[in-house]
Parts: C-alpha cells; structure tokens; sequence
C-alpha cells in the first residue's frame, strides 16, 4: 500500500506575461522519496520548484503539505512561511559565508531556529546543538574542514556545507536545483550517497540534467515537457517510452 502524500500539486499552472511554463501539472511525492524531475531545457522543471517554494504562484491549481502537523494549503503562502513550515529550497549558486570557517556557516544555520528563546538557551541545549552541528559535519563530509574558510571549499564541498546548512532549518521536504552541476565524477557520487542518507529522514525533489547521476540514484522519475507531465516511473520506465526517448533522448 503507498503511503498518503507528504506534498500534492494539483493541476497547476503557471504563466509568465500569458506564456504557460506549466501547464496543468500534477505531482504527488511520498514521504521518504529522493524524486529527480528531468526533461529539457524549458519543461518547467525549475518553475515547478518555484512553485512549491512559493517563489513563484500558479495562476489555477492547488499546492497542499501534508506536514507532520498536518495537512496545509500553501498555494497563496509566502516564500519565507513555506520555508518556516519545512520546505527548504537550495539554488544552484551556494550562499554560504566565504570569510567564515565552515562550522561557523552551520552555527548561524542553527542560530536561525532559535528564535525569541535564544537567550534562555541551557547549557544542555547548548550541548545539543553543538552535537547536532558535530552530526551533520559528519554527514556532509566536512568533520576535518571545519576550521576552514568557507570560500577555501572546493565547488562540491560548497553544494554539501550549503545542504548541511539547510537540514539544520529541519525541513521535511528539500528542493535542490541541479545540485551536481559542475561537480568532479567523485564529488557527484558522494552527492549521491549523501542524497540517499538525508532521505532517510526527509523527502528530496532534485530537478536533474546528469543522467548518469539520475540513473544511479533515482528510484522515481517524473519527466516534464513543455510544462506538462510527460512520464512517471522508474528510470526502467521512463527510458523505454517512446515519447521520453522522442522528446527527450533524442532517439
Ligand atoms: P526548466 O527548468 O525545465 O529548464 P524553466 O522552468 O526554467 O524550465 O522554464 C520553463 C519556461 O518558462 C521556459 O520557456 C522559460 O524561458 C520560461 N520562464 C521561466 N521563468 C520565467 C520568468 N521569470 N519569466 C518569463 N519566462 C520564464
């Protein structure tokens, strides 16, 4: 049996000065799910993230969260409340603090959540959070580069201090736009396995162009073209359509 949605998009449109960049489109993830959107340039793939990021509002259609709290309709939210309520979108240039030491960079990503009981923090939340930040160096392989600078992190490294800022906001779904673009075969794997960890936890939409990458670490495709949904499936499926490989492949 699946399990019910963590985020519906419901036949949403989206124009720009009445050309349609969507069109129509649905899109349901599961919890848990590490979904790669692919298609051409210009499918809407970007746009769609734009969408559930509230960075750009569909003209019709319905963008529910089926949040751990519960179900919300954030179709006419704002950017910076949807990403309060836990939808955390990375854009393709990392914004990270390149005078500051990587460890510094996560201890203002964790300073975001503390909110008006800052001051109040105990000693054991304190140590907490210095755990927290410890864990997630970890996790984004950066535990022997945390005194460095920021902007003295090769391309990649940059990608997963970013990433690693995002999951201390603690956000149920992660966004990320090409996170592999202009990353070495070696920085792309390890993209890949870190991918595969946070979705242990979280749910991750990655819109793609390295096929090879989605190959490897997709268990669910959804194909866009010219805004509308074109293929959903495994890889598998998605390779042995014809109107993917027309479109798409170039077959
Ligand atoms: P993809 O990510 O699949 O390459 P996009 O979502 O970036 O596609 O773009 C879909 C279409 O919408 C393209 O034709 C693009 O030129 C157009 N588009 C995207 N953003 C804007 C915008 N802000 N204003 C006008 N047209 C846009």
């Amino acid at each position: 049996m699946t399990k019910p949605s963590i985020l519906s998009c419901e036949k949403v449109t989206v124009a720009f000065d009445g050309f349609k960049a969507v069109q129509g489109m649905d899109l349901a993830l599961q919890p848990g799910e590490l979904r790669f959107l692919i298609g051409p340039n210009g499918a809407g793939k970007t746009t769609m993230l734009d969408v559930v990021c509230g960075k750009v509002k569909p003209v019709s259609g319905k963008v529910t969260f089926h949040a751990k709290s519960g179900s919300i309709d954030i179709t006419k939210r704002k950017e910076h409340k949807i990403a309060e309520l836990g939808i955390g979108r990375k854009f393709q240039t990392p914004s990270i603090f390149a005078g500051l030491t990587v460890e510094e960079n996560l201890e203002i990503a964790m300073s975001q959540n503390r909110g008006v009981w800052a001051a109040l923090r105990t000693t054991a939340m304190k140590k907490a959070e210095r755990e927290r930040i410890d864990a997630e160096l970890s996790l984004i392989g950066l535990g022997d580069q945390r005194a460095l600078r920021a902007g003295r992190l090769s391309h990649g490294q940059k990608q997963w201090l970013e990433i690693g800022m995002m999951l201390l906001q603690e956000p149920e779904i992660l966004l990320l736009d090409e996170p592999v673009a202009g990353m070495t075969d070696k920085e792309t794997e390890k993209t890949g396995e870190l991918l595969q960890e946070i979705v242990r936890k979280r749910t991750v939409v990655v819109v793609e162009h390295d096929m090879a990458f989605v190959r490897n670490f997709a268990s669910k495709v959804t194909v866009m073209h010219e805004g509308k949904l074109l293929k959903e499936g495994t890889m598998d499926e998605v390779q042995r359509d014809d109107r993917v490989a027309e479109v798409y492949l170039g077959r």
